[in-house]
């Protein structure tokens, strides 16, 4: 039996950037996953090889449809699928490779297996007991199911985002259930390889929780790209053979029934924490109605020893939040001060354009009877996005009206992903729209459209 300082349960972006901080804090440091490689979720099915194949799927976009105008004349490649897939797992491979390698190098030891919780202080990894004085859970998250629709990623007819990842071949036809972030990044993979897609979604708008703008715009770009929206509708099942699926749905505004045809059918209706096995209940450990381990203001369970972070307690479901949390909770068990601003976490759809969000929207800041500025400009005045065909989309800053402080941004445009952390660290320093708009930006950037939506909370923007 070993004995460690900390054992983490879960080796996603949560748990393993936690082991990392933890091992730099001087702390003896262990880590139990069940899954063959490193990196959870996020490395293995879903950050990482969901941007692979948008990274592909993108550029045969640009051959066939933005090449020929800038003189690059010639057929478009083909599509390789099993290439294209090969590819992405390569890039999986570099990547939980390289946690790999981040463990020994800061000496942690990964406990291969299924863990459990038998006791405070103990860790059950098959046979072994291990000793910790802390344990972190770790366990991240899986897909939700939907009633009346059975998922079979084996099969490949009806598969949650993990079989989306990984189909035999590109379907004709794919249904997506779930307008969300997940479902249209996937949507658009298939869409950009030739499958004519349909999203079905039970709101009346995509994307819920973003601002009422963007959705709009950014269903009209997708739109554009191919897609079909079918909204408002609820699903009440899918029925699957070997080959095909059909797809019945409910319009809410007349209650009449539907029937879509599909090779694939993607259920993305979200995702829930995942803590089968960890002997939690047992032990007397607190949870929310929604399976969510519940934590206090420093990741502690109600149950001394026991800290949670990541998908598996609450907030957004986000890699870069599980990593924060991560980072904070060993600087906590270590005698250090962690901290997350929950109110500056961002979201990011990889789509083209991408869209990002940080802070409050529009709506919710209305509703809160806040006194705002809204800042907004068009990529249609940015030479850069113009010389790269992504004019379409733009910046919405929205600010306090009397201390003009940055209170969120909402960016569909290019390069939105990166452009928001520029908003991020304002709003971390407490920024006004005039100390983003008297900051010098070079020319030609994307991040000139952030600056002009500042200009606009103020005197007015230059190029709109
Ligand atoms: P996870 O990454 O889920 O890791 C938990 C790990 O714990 C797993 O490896 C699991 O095997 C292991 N585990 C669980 N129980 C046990 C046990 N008892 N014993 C041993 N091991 C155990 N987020 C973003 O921020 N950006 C994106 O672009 C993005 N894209 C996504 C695309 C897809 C298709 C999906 C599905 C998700 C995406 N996400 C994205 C969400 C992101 O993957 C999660 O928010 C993130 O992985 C959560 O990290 P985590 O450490 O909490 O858990």
């Amino acid at each position: 039996m070993a004995s460690y300082d900390v054992i983490i349960i879960g080796a996603g972006p949560g748990g393993y950037v936690c082991a990392i901080r933890c091992a730099q804090l001087g702390l003896k440091t262990a880590v139990v996953e069940g899954r063959e490689t490193l990196g959870g979720t996020c490395l293995n099915v879903g950050c990482i090889p969901s941007k692979a194949l948008l990274h592909a799927s993108h550029m045969l976009h640009e051959a066939e449809h933005n090449f020929a105008d800038m003189g690059l004349k010639g057929k478009s490649p083909s599509v390789d699928w099993d290439q294209m897939k090969k590819y992405k797992d390569d890039v999986i491979g570099q990547n939980t490779g390289g946690i790999e390698f981040l463990f020994k190098k800061n000496k942690i030891a990964w406990l291969k297996g299924w863990g459990s919780i038998p006791a405070v202080g103990k860790v059950k990894v098959g046979e072994e007991v291990h000793e910790a004085k802390n344990i972190i859970v770790a366990s991240g998250s899986v897909p939700t199911a939907l009633p009346g629709v059975e998922v079979d990623n084996d099969k490949g007819i009806v598969v949650d985002s993990t079989g989306a990842l990984s189909l035999p071949k590109i379907p004709k036809k794919m249904v997506v259930i779930g307008a969300g972030v997940i479902g249209l990044e996937l949507g658009s993979v298939y869409a950009r390889l030739g499958a004519e897609v349909t999203v079905v979604e039970y709101m009346d708008f995509i994307t819920p929780g973003m601002d009422g703008e963007v959705q709009r715009q950014f269903q009209k770009i997708l739109g554009k790209q191919g897609f079909n929206f079918i909204l408002g509708a609820a699903v009440s099942g899918v029925e699957a053979t070997k080959t095909k699926a059909k797809v019945n749905y409910k319009l809410k505004k007349d209650d009449s029934e539907h029937t879509l045809d599909a090779d694939v059918v993607l259920v993305a209706t979200g995702r829930k924490p995942f803590t089968d096995g960890l002997g939690l209940e047992a032990l007397g450990v607190e949870f929310t109605p929604r399976g969510q381990i519940k934590t206090d203001a420093h990741w502690a369970t109600n149950v001394p020893g026991i800290y949670a972070i990541g998908d598996a307690i609450v907030g957004p479901m986000l890699a870069h939040k599980a990593e924060d949390e991560g980072m904070a909770v060993a600087e906590v068990l270590a005698g250090k001060h962690g901290h997350v601003n929950y109110d500056v976490i961002p979201g990011v759809i990889y789509t083209t354009p991408e869209v990002a969000s940080v802070g409050k929207t529009e709506q919710r800041l209305k509703e809160e009877g806040r006194a705002i500025k809204v800042g907004k400009f068009s990529f249609m005045g940015n030479a850069r996005a113009k010389a790269v065909h992504q004019g379409e989309g733009f910046v919405k800053l929205i600010v306090d009206k009397d201390t003009d402080r940055v209170l969120g941004c909402h960016i569909i445009g290019p390069g939105a992903g990166d452009l928001i952390h520029e908003i991020c660290v304002a709003m971390e320093f407490g920024a006004s729209a005039q100390d983003i708009a008297l900051t010098c930006h070079a020319h030609p950037t994307f991040s000139e459209a952030v600056r002009e939506a500042a200009l606009a909370c103020g005197d007015g923007a230059i190029h709109a």
